[in-house]
């Protein structure tokens, strides 16, 4: 689904390079041009969305303009101690969130659909859910357990 994700994102950037406009500015700030490294890590509509997520690190979260490309962002994205089940959702952080705002990025556009940060920030959280659905360890846990215990969970891996 990555890969899936990331070569569609770089056909729009290969169309725009070859001058075929066909999304020149980011739907989600209108402020700037669409790039991987803008939609994912550089909007500052999604950086409210990171911020929302992240929230209970307390601005301890990952300086996103650290990074050009979403590669090295993930390369980068620590690891943690703890649970299994904690590990596993930490590890599919970067990824929900970068996958949520694509959903809400396409719906602005084929939708004309339009959400803030807290509405994606819900939907990651859904999305997670689902996606821990083929892991064994979510078999014993709840998702109020992902819901109120996530910042305790996200405060223990800062
Ligand atoms: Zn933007």
């Amino acid at each position: 689904m990555w890969l899936l994700l990331l070569g569609k994102v770089q056909t729009l950037e290969n169309l725009n390079a070859r001058g075929m406009q066909l999304a020149p500015f980011c739907c989600l700030c209108v402020g700037s041009e669409e790039s991987m490294g803008h939609l994912f890590l550089h909007c500052c509509f999604v950086d409210s969305v990171w911020e929302s997520v992240l929230s209970p690190l307390n601005g301890q979260r990952p300086n996103l303009f650290n990074f050009l490309t979403v590669e090295s962002f993930l390369h980068a994205w620590p690891r943690v101690q703890g649970s299994v089940f904690v590990q596993k959702v930490w590890e599919l952080v970067p990824y929900v969130v970068i996958w949520s705002v694509w959903c809400a990025r396409n719906d602005v556009i084929f939708k004309g659909k339009r959400r803030n940060a807290e509405q994606v920030r819900r939907e990651t959280m859904a999305y997670l859910w689902n996606w821990l659905a083929v892991d064994e360890e979510r078999g014993d846990h709840h998702f109020s357990d992902l819901i109120l215990g996530w910042e305790a969970m996200v405060q223990g891996i800062g």
